[in-house]
């Protein structure tokens, strides 16, 4: 239930309000907006009522969330969230810089699927840099179909982004793959990456929550719209309220893409969340020349924020070639890309 004070409610009030939910056995979750503060009460609600609710002193009204996702709803926040990854919170080589998502601006996160070494992923970061890129991603543990293929430098990876992020300021953004590893990786990245594979990976979920680090969760790759911010609920009721959504292509017959990017799910989620929603036009299309023309599909409909890989050599790269830009090709659409946010209002 969302509990809505009157407007001239002081923080007493609200205090009270908290602590008198947590004796009934609801967990409270704030937001002091502009004009209100709201409280969401989540748990079982069988334990109380919205009459009982509602005499709590400084309460105007209570009001039930529909919607399964609770947090994550729009019922809950009605306006979008913007919020910055960045800023110098992890402990590695941090920097001040940010990247705000969810706003008028677009940033975008480009790198190459892996860091492969030093050198590679310095000049990578420089690149992207220059042709406006936001934020730096590439990944140090890998997700493998095959236990043979390349599975990333693990922690060495980790200490090449810090480095990255040191010389360009750009934010980092890299995948966790397993719970244990959250506290390693949360040291060195600006945002942590749960993978299309781990989207319903529950304990791996609960365990970004339970730290500040800000998470890109990717769709799963045959997820619904409602299990996706249930996903996303598993991390925000855990504690961590920014919480990115990136489209990454789901499962279909159809073969001559690796995955269908399925992109009526932003509009569908931004009538449903929140949150901000990015789009990942690489894994989505799987094809190298799909990327550019998917890019600017997903800023027309209105994604918050891109996801690209880029390599400086992309036949050499040891992940995730086919579906790899060159630096060229990214400058050439980035310059495509803003020509389309300016048609819709936005900025790149
Ligand atoms: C990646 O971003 O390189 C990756 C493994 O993505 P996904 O989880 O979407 O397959
Ligand atoms: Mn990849």
């Amino acid at each position: 239930m969302i509990l809505v004070f009157r407007r001239s409610a002081t923080r007493g009030e609200v205090t009270h309000a908290e602590e008198r939910l947590k004796e009934i056995g609801l967990e409270p979750h704030t937001l002091f907006g502009v004009e209100r503060t709201v409280i969401a009460a989540i748990g079982d609600e069988r334990v109380t009522s919205a009459e009982e609710l509602s005499t709590i002193p400084g309460v105007e009204k209570v009001l039930p969330i529909l919607a399964p996702y609770k947090l994550a709803s729009r019922e809950l926040s009605p306006t979008p969230s913007v919020f910055e990854i960045g800023g110098g919170e992890c402990e590695v080589k941090p920097h001040p810089q940010r990247a705000a998502f969810g706003g008028k601006f677009i940033p975008v996160i480009a790198g190459p699927c892996s860091v492969e070494g030093r050198s590679q992923i310095l000049e990578v970061a420089q690149a992207v840099k220059a042709a406006g890129a936001s934020a730096l991603r590439a990944g140090a543990f890998k997700p493998r179909t095959s236990p043979y293929q390349f599975q990333g430098l693990a922690e060495e990876g980790l200490e090449y982004l810090a480095e990255a992020r040191a010389a360009t300021g750009l934010p980092v953004v890299t995948e966790v793959l397993t719970p244990t590893d959250v506290p390693l990786v949360a040291r060195y990245a600006d945002c942590l990456q749960i993978g299309t594979r781990n989207m319903q990976n529950f304990l791996l979920l609960r365990a970004c929550g339970a730290v500040s680090t800000p998470v890109l969760l990717k769709r799963g790759m045959a997820a619904t719209l409602d299990e996706y911010l249930l996903a996303a609920e598993y991390v925000l009721t855990s504690g961590n309220k920014r919480v990115l959504l990136c489209e990454r292509g789901i499962r279909t017959f159809e073969q001559h893409v690796r995955n269908t990017f399925a992109l009526s799910i932003v509009p569908a989620l931004k009538e449903k969340t929140h949150l901000p929603v990015l789009a990942d036009p690489s894994h989505g299309t799987g094809v190298r020349s799909l990327v550019p023309p998917m890019a600017r599909a997903a800023i027309a409909c209105g994604a918050d924020g891109l996801l690209v890989e880029v390599h400086l050599d992309p036949e050499k790269a040891l992940t995730d070639g086919a579906q790899t830009v060159s630096v060229q090709d990214f400058e050439k659409m980035m310059k495509e890309c803003r020509a389309v946010a300016e048609a819709v209002g936005r900025t790149m």
